[in-house]
């Protein structure tokens, strides 16, 4: 979306606030299966003191694949983008600087933007995922499986004498 900001570019205080969804398209992410809504944006651009900053709110579902067990989940990603409009890219401490073109803003450039460098290279179903048995693959999170190192201690001892 391009916002017009021919209203506040030189009045300070003023503020238009906007609303809308972004649809990324085909843009695939390493561990992401689908995006299942297009992102939902809600922001504000402002006039501080003569400086043009966008502050928004992105939030989306996500179809992951976990990086342990790979299954498949659900999961909801939130995001706070902040951002200055300027003429020309100066040094702002820390935030991202985007170019105005003429008297609009690309709001999608900067939501895009942050949302590729926010995304996770890696998820998981849970923090405690016990992952995949990698003996015989078995989901660890279902049940223990039958293999040698989930052998119970009494009948691994009993195992070696007779392997002996
Ligand atoms: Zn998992
Ligand atoms: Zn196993």
């Amino acid at each position: 979306m391009r916002l017009d900001l021919r209203e506040l570019i030189n009045i300070p205080g003023k503020s238009i606030s906007f609303s809308y969804d972004l649809d990324l398209g085909n843009m695939a992410f390493p561990s992401v299966k689908e995006i299942k809504r297009p992102l939902a944006v809600e922001g504000t651009v402002y006039n501080e003191a003569g400086v043009v900053r966008l502050k928004a709110e992105v939030s989306c579902d996500l179809i992951c694949i976990c990086d342990r067990c790979a299954s498949e989940f659900c999961k909801t990603k939130q995001l706070d983008v902040e951002a200055v409009f300027a003429d020309e890219i100066v040094n702002e401490d820390n935030v991202d600087i985007f170019l105005l073109d003429g008297n609009f803003a690309d709001i999608d450039e900067v939501i895009i933007s942050a949302f590729v460098l926010s995304m996770e290279s890696k998820f998981l179903c849970r923090d405690d995922c016990k992952g995949l048995c990698p003996q015989c693959g078995k989901n660890l999170n279902e049940g223990p499986c039958s293999c040698k190192s989930d052998v119970d201690p009494r009948l691994a001892v009993l195992e070696q004498l007779l392997d002996d």
